[in-house]
């Protein structure tokens, strides 16, 4: 067995091709076509798998193989091969860095250089048979370095009796230092090529965010001129509606517009508080009072889809909020709810329940609709997300529900209920904790 130190000069001993191998090319001539083939891609993967074809194509070696650390530096894993039988690449897939013989020098940066490779102590226990059996004579490993840094290891095989001489020694360092050169400017690459994508991306999410704006713009101008004759419908019709003359079919069809008008009326409010952004005026209000205000709103069209209100308002100091955005978020809550029962089988009940606890109070609107699934919970508070038809959703109500809470100092959550059906939970900050 032979030891180097990594990278000492190579001795002034002349090439000389071996009886029986494949005649070689002039040693500078080869380390010029590894250094030619390897950095003629950019590609990691084609570093490697040309890397191995270079060298054994042109120096005749039997069997290669190039072996890179993995990004916790604890295994050494093979990229790339060239004359390996079945075998003997599935022992040497992952090597533990610092055992075996690739390992060792991964583990020391110092080239290896074997003569009879099966009778070293040192060989990597589980290759040991297969070594042995294949009959692989001559071996040698050098580190693949860059920048002082061990980056995987280059091995080479013969089943022949001929040992690697100096030059070839020297050759192999020469080709590695070039595949390590190689593989830096890949990964060089493929990190600028990362930052590309990444700013491309922030800057495709500006022009959409510029776009935005301006849609937001536009729209809460025609909100805005909108909602006044909305208004006028809405009160109108609940007038009506209160009237005793009106015949059960009058009634029927004024709840629809009833209905109607609330929905457009939702959108409105939810645009202009999306586009507008202001901010709110805190002051102390119940959560019980606003809850209550909501589900009278919102009664009838609860009670003509067979939906039954269960309310359990605990005592609950006032909270530092907006009134009538608080009334906003709630509304929202209670038509997702009012959305997500109307059609179904099962009992549909909408619980609002009201407490206070921790310096804060608490408000929570559950449905007994089929819930949330896994995969939307993350996506519901983003603005623009909606699993309903065109025309049922907007995507806004829980987005700018969401702006709301946190801009008065609250917080929240979605989650689905143990027995079925989604729970959304408002935390605001208590006015006397506040003060
Ligand atoms: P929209 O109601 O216009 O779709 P939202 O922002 O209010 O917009 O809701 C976003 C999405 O969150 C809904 O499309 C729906 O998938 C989900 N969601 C909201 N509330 C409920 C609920 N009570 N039950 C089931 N899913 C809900």
């Amino acid at each position: 067995m032979k030891r180097r130190a990594a990278r000492s000069p190579a001795p002034a001993e002349p090439a000389r091709p071996a009886p029986g191998r494949p005649s070689v090319e002039s040693h500078l001539g080869i380390l010029h076509r590894v250094a030619e083939i390897v950095n003629r891609t950019l590609d990691v993967d084609d570093v490697l798998r040309t890397a191995v074809e270079a060298l054994t194509q042109v120096t005749g070696h039997e069997i290669a193989s190039l072996h890179l650390l993995s990004q916790d530096g604890a295994t050494l894993q093979l990229r790339g091969d060239r004359g390996m039988s079945a075998r003997l690449r599935e022992v040497n897939q992952v090597l533990p860095v610092g055992q075996g013989l690739i390992g060792r020098v991964a583990a020391t940066g110092e080239t290896l250089q074997l003569e009879k490779t099966y009778e070293d102590p040192h060989l990597f226990p589980p290759a040991k048979a297969t070594v042995q059996e294949e009959q692989i004579r001559g071996f040698i490993c050098v580190p693949i370095h860059c920048r002082g840094r061990i980056l995987g290891t280059l091995s080479l095989g013969r089943k022949t009796l001929d040992r690697f001489d100096a030059h070839e020694v020297a050759l192999v360092e020469a080709a590695a230092d070039q595949i390590g050169i190689a593989l830096d400017n890949a990964r060089l690459y493929s990190e600028t090529r990362r930052q590309l994508d990444e700013l491309r991306r922030a800057q495709e999410q500006l022009i959409r965010a510029e776009k935005l704006s301006a849609v937001g713009e536009l729209a809460s101008g025609v909100a805005h001129e909108i909602n006044n004759p909305l208004t006028t419908i809405l009160g109108q019709t609940h007038l009506l509606l209160g009237h005793p003359e009106v015949t059960p079919h009058v009634r029927e069809r004024l709840g629809i517009v009833a209905d109607e008008a609330t929905r457009a009326a939702r959108i409105v409010q939810n645009l202009l508080m999306f586009a507008r952004h202001y901010t709110p005026e805190r002051r102390p209000c119940s959560l019980a009072d606003q809850a209550r205000r909501v589900l009278e709103l919102k009664g009838y069209q609860l009670q003509q889809d067979g939906i039954r209100v269960v309310t359990d308002f605990a005592r609950c100091p006032a909270v530092l909020a907006d009134d009538n955005q608080l009334q906003q978020v709630l509304l929202n809550l209670v038509q997702n709810a009012h959305q997500a029962m109307a059609g179904q089988e099962r009992e549909r009940v909408l619980s609002v329940r009201v407490w206070s606890a921790d310096g804060s109070g608490h408000v929570e609107v559950r449905d007994t609709g089929p819930g949330i699934p896994a995969d939307v919970l993350p996506k519901v508070f983003d603005p623009f997300f909606t699993t309903k038809p065109p025309g049922e959703g907007s995507g806004l109500g829980l987005s700018v529900s969401y702006g709301l809470i946190t801009e008065l100092g609250g917080r929240l959550r979605a989650g689905n209920h143990p027995e079925g059906g989604a729970v959304f939970v408002i935390e605001l900050p208590l006015a006397e904790g506040a003060a």
